[in-house]
């Protein structure tokens, strides 16, 4: 048995005497320095007994031998003892002292623990299965602080949560007791936002009808490796009973391995969430006004000889019809593709500079940006190919001249209201959603195939690496704007995660974000982009759900989203999971259900009153009805009316779908599919509280032009069209997601 050094680790009892000021119950028990004084220090105790080991590095103490259980007098428990030193295994390990403590009764073993993730700060986790945890993987977590609600929540959501209601006759565990241990881990003010610590374990904590205890605790100090980790050894074999109980604590330094009379109280003092270092955004909030529509703008890169990306820009800013002052940054040039020449930014006399020079430069560009508000770095070569010194050069040359910083590795800012473009062409038509995006293509992508669909946009900003701005300080703003009723988010790595939560919360806006990054494999894609360290799959559940932030899992699926949650932005419908679904094909409403089933939607029965369906409808939800050539185009809306009138809570939602095939089969009229978008659009007219969304099924079946002409006949009376019911119950869960928040909040 080898024992790696682990610097950091406190001790078993010296964590027990900490956690338990923050109410946590743990056994009696006492230390003993040498195996023939624990008889002594177990003198108070109640058998059976349990004797551990501890000592610098000794972590997985059942591994190392190092735990003896059931032991029925203190003479026996000294003698355990004596047999861990005397084991093999112990003689290879630096024992420095014993705890002999009382065994608790068995239960069900949970372990319940904490993290503090660089980007998100503390995060809690409760898992079922004790030693098992691992293997069965049957966990669930949350960011901290957490609500009474969220741990109750948290433990139902364990897979085998019906163990702690007792199975097969063993009565029911206390849960009210574990749901006091978490929060005493992460609830306010507890273990995990007042302890300097890495890592923090509770496991097992062991559940009985009559409580919890907590039998095992390690904790590992967020410090690296310390001269304090290699204290010198404490004194030899003196028996010490345990201090009493001690006030929160404070971990430190100093603490590894003390001599238990050197634990001092502390006040518990809460962890500054900015782990990493990085600056926190500005007390006062940053006005992105001129970021968003800048009387200048300069262009530093381009060349007179080999057109780059920044002659690009020019040509952008030109096509677009940019109607401010351009100028572009050159040392010799008088003009640039006919833009005049400035040599510096150093009085260039704009709002808004775009740099693409090779990355070394960067930071001497930075520097001489005095003046200008905001300087968007758009080359790559910083962290995310592992030249963070690079990018450090970068922040301290946009602090030195009072610039915010945007990037660097992203593309730009897009507002039709306000000149900004990095996509090329005219832009598009004014809108009302916002887009934060850490990929520069993926926004370009979002915004001209999003406007090809029909929506418009207020506002796009590109961060790439967000090494200044980031997208919880845009989130803010953009949550504030005028111009503005919905926000996208795409995010990889959002560098302040902490930050990025808090601004959630407080949104009221409806907002979606695709995460890129949270597989396995995704993370090496996204660690090559913008450097993501966004591993943690489960940290964005987490999130998603206490910031009631609706998280998709790809772009098409970004736009639908958006596209709903725009178009129905209005509307004030009920918190409900409920579904009507309608259209013809028994197939299509069978594959329909399930679709609705994977987004967590629920189909929930017609009124069982006489509706006056037509012939040849199968009632029931989905509801079957003839929709064709042939059919009667107001039918669907009559017969969701007369549901909608008879159901005593209406359907906050209605998804109506066309096999747009069955069409065009028996001759090539556009017109009875034309009348039927228009019979679904004077549907949503009369509708107040329920959201119509049309799912054009086999739309590339129908003649060139006619999908575009469905669509905007819709899209001008609010309703939303997909090609797929997937993709419309995806962009429905979302708003489903929003839905439940406001009712929250
Ligand atoms: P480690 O996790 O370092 O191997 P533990 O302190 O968790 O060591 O002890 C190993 C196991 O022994 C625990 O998972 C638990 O099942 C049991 N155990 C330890 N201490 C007690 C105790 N005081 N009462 C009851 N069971 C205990
Ligand atoms: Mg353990």
């Amino acid at each position: 048995m080898t024992q790696v050094e682990e610097p950091g680790v406190v001790a078993e009892h010296v964590v027990k005497d900490l956690i338990s000021g923050f109410g946590i119950a743990v056994p009696r028990g006492a230390t003993a320095r040498a195996a023939e004084g624990v008889a002594a220090a177990a003198s108070g105790l109640t058998p059976p007994l349990v004797v551990k080991a501890y000592g610098p590095g000794l972590v997985h103490k059942s591994d190392a031998g190092a735990v003896r259980l059931g032991l029925g007098s203190p003479v026996e428990a000294a003698r355990a003892a004596a047999e861990i030193r005397a084991a093999p295994a112990g003689s290879e390990i630096a024992i420095e002292g014993y705890l002999v403590e009382e065994q608790a009764a068995p239960g069900v073993e949970v372990i319940v623990g904490a993290v503090r993730d660089p980007s998100f700060g503390p995060v809690v986790l409760v898992g079922l299965g004790g030693v098992w945890t691992e293997v069965l993987h049957d966990t669930a977590l949350r960011l901290c602080p957490i609500t009474e609600d969220d741990a109750r929540e948290m433990l139902s959501e364990l897979r085998g949560a019906a163990l702690l209601d007792g199975l097969r006759g063993s009565p029911a565990v206390d849960r009210d007791a574990l749901v006091k241990v978490l929060l005493a881990v992460g609830g306010p003010g507890g273990v995990a936002e007042s302890l300097d610590f890495r890592e923090f374990e509770l496991n097992p904590v062991i559940c009985t009808p009559e409580g919890a205890v907590a039998v095992d605790a390690r904790l590992l100090r967020g410090a690296p490796a310390t001269a304090h980790a290699r204290l010198p050894r404490p004194a030899p074999a003196t028996v010490e009973a345990r201090p009493p109980r001690q006030a929160p604590a404070a971990v430190d330094a100093d603490l590894a391995y003390p001599a238990p009379a050197a634990v001092e109280a502390r006040p518990a003092r809460r962890v500054p969430a900015e782990q990493a270092g990085r600056p926190r955004p500005e007390a006062t909030p940053q006005d992105f006004a001129r970021l968003f529509a800048p009387r200048g703008v300069a262009v530093v890169g381009a060349s007179t000889k080999r057109p780059n990306f920044g002659n690009m820009f020019l040509g952008f800013y030109r096509a677009a019809g940019y109607a401010g002052r351009l100028v572009a940054v050159h040392p010799t040039a008088d003009e640039i593709d006919g833009v005049p020449c400035v040599p510096s930014l150093d009085g260039a006399g704009v709002d808004y500079a775009l740099v693409a020079v090779p990355a070394e430069r960067c930071p001497d560009v930075v520097r001489e940006a005095r003046g200008v508000p905001f300087v968007q770095v758009m080359s790559g070569g910083f962290r995310e190919t592992g030249a963070a010194g690079l990018e450090e050069d970068l922040i301290a040359a946009a602090r030195a001249a009072g610039v915010r910083l945007l990037g660097p590795n992203c593309m730009g800012v897009y507002s039709p209201a306000g000149g900004q473009t990095f996509i090329g062409g005219r832009p598009g038509p004014l809108g009302r959603i916002a887009l934060v995006s850490q990929s520069g293509g993926l926004a370009g992508e979002v915004v001209r195939v999003g406007e090809r669909r029909g929506l418009a946009f207020s506002k796009v900003a590109t961060v790439g690496n967000s090494a200044d701005v980031g997208p919880a300080e845009l989130l803010r703003y953009l949550a504030a704007d005028d111009d503005t009723s919905v926000i996208g988010l795409y995010l990889e790595d959002p560098r302040d995660g902490r930050a990025l939560f808090e601004a959630l919360r407080t949104v009221s806006k409806p907002v979606v974000a695709l995460v890129g990054g949270r597989s396995a494999q995704g993370h090496r894609a996204a660690a090559s982009h913008t450097g993501a360290m966004v591993g943690d799959a489960r940290i964005w559940t987490a999130l998603g759900r206490q910031a009631g932030l609706p998280l998709v899992t790809a772009q098409d699926d970004l736009i639908g989203a958006l596209d709903l949650l725009d178009l129905h932005a209005g509307r004030d419908v009920p918190a409900s999971p409920d579904v009507l679904v309608i259209g013809p094909s028994g197939g299509a409403g069978v594959l329909a259900a399930d679709a609705l089933d994977r987004a967590g939607l629920r189909l929930a029965p017609l009124p069982d009153v006489d509706l006056g369906l037509p012939v040849g409808a199968v009632p029931g939800n989905p509801l079957e009805i003839p929709v064709g050539p042939r059919g009667r185009p107001d039918l669907v809306g009559q017969v969701v009316t007369a549901i909608q009138r008879a159901a005593r809570r209406p359907y906050p939602d209605v998804v109506t779908h066309v096999n747009v095939q069955s069409f065009f089969t028996f001759g090539d009229s556009a017109d009875p599919l034309l009348a039927y978008a228009h019979a679904v659009g004077e549907l949503q007219r009369g509708l107040t509280g329920t959201r119509v969304t049309l799912v054009l099924r086999n739309a590339e079946y129908a003649p060139p032009g006619i999908e575009d002409e469905l669509r905007a006949i819709a899209r001008a009376a609010g309703v939303p069209t997909y090609r797929s019911i997937e993709a419309a119950a995806t962009a429905v869960a979302a708003a489903k997601v929003r839905d439940q928040r406001r009712e929250c909040v």
